[in-house]
């Protein structure tokens, strides 16, 4: 019975053409309803959740003395093999990193150099604009590495922004407090 019904349903749906009035109806809702369309690069960006896995960081301590102690084990568990450590001994006679480089280009942002290092010394932040012509400007090193910014305690969403070309492309965030782009979504 409920069989019979159903093919009689989907055929009343046909003759009358109710998925086109249904499709119509979804269309002139969006049409009345907030945007979501985000203003970026000019006017808003997207700031990620702290959980994202973008950008690395090296981690230093209060003396802003670096945290890696160049075990390697980072270079080691990376599945692209785009870590490369190469340790020194410095005037404390603590093993540092002489050469700490990341080619972002390979990277697959899988985090599992934060997840191995005994030292909480490397992270992924949540920083994500960092495209470049040139794959050579991909590889990241120490230095750059240390002065990436770290992970904020807040995220997921939108600020308001400035889009500069000054000193290379950049969008400044213009303010800490955004709102909730998840919640303009409207959902049937
Ligand atoms: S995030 Fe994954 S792929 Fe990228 S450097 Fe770390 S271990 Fe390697
Ligand atoms: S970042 Fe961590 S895992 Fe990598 S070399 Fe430094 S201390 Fe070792």
């Amino acid at each position: 019975m409920s069989h019979v019904l159903n093919k009689m349903s989907g055929w009343i749906g046909w003759v009358f053409f109710l998925d086109l009035f249904d499709g119509l109806s979804l269309t002139l809702s969006y049409m009345f309803s907030r945007t979501v369309t985000m203003r970026y690069p000019d006017e808003e960006k997207w700031v990620p959740f702290p959980r994202h896995r973008g950008h690395h960081f090296l981690k230093t301590d209060e003396t802003g003395e670096l945290n890696c102690v160049a075990c390697e084990l980072c270079a080691k568990i990376c599945p692209c093999d785009c870590i490369t450590v190469v340790p020194y001994e410095d005037e404390k006679g603590n093993r540092r990193p002489l050469v700490f480089d990341i080619d972002l280009g390979r990277c697959l942002f899988c985090g599992l150099c934060e997840d191995a290092c005994p030292a909480d010394a490397i992270a992924l932040g949540q920083h994500y604009e960092y495209s470049a012509y040139d794959t050579k400007a991909l590889v990241v090193g120490r230095d750059a590495l240390m002065g990436m910014p770290g992970k904020a305690d807040r995220g997921g969403t939108v600020v308001s922004a400035r889009l500069t070309t000054d000193d290379g492309v950049r969008v400044i965030a213009g303010a800490e407090e955004g709102y909730d782009w998840w919640r303009r979504i409207r959902r049937r």
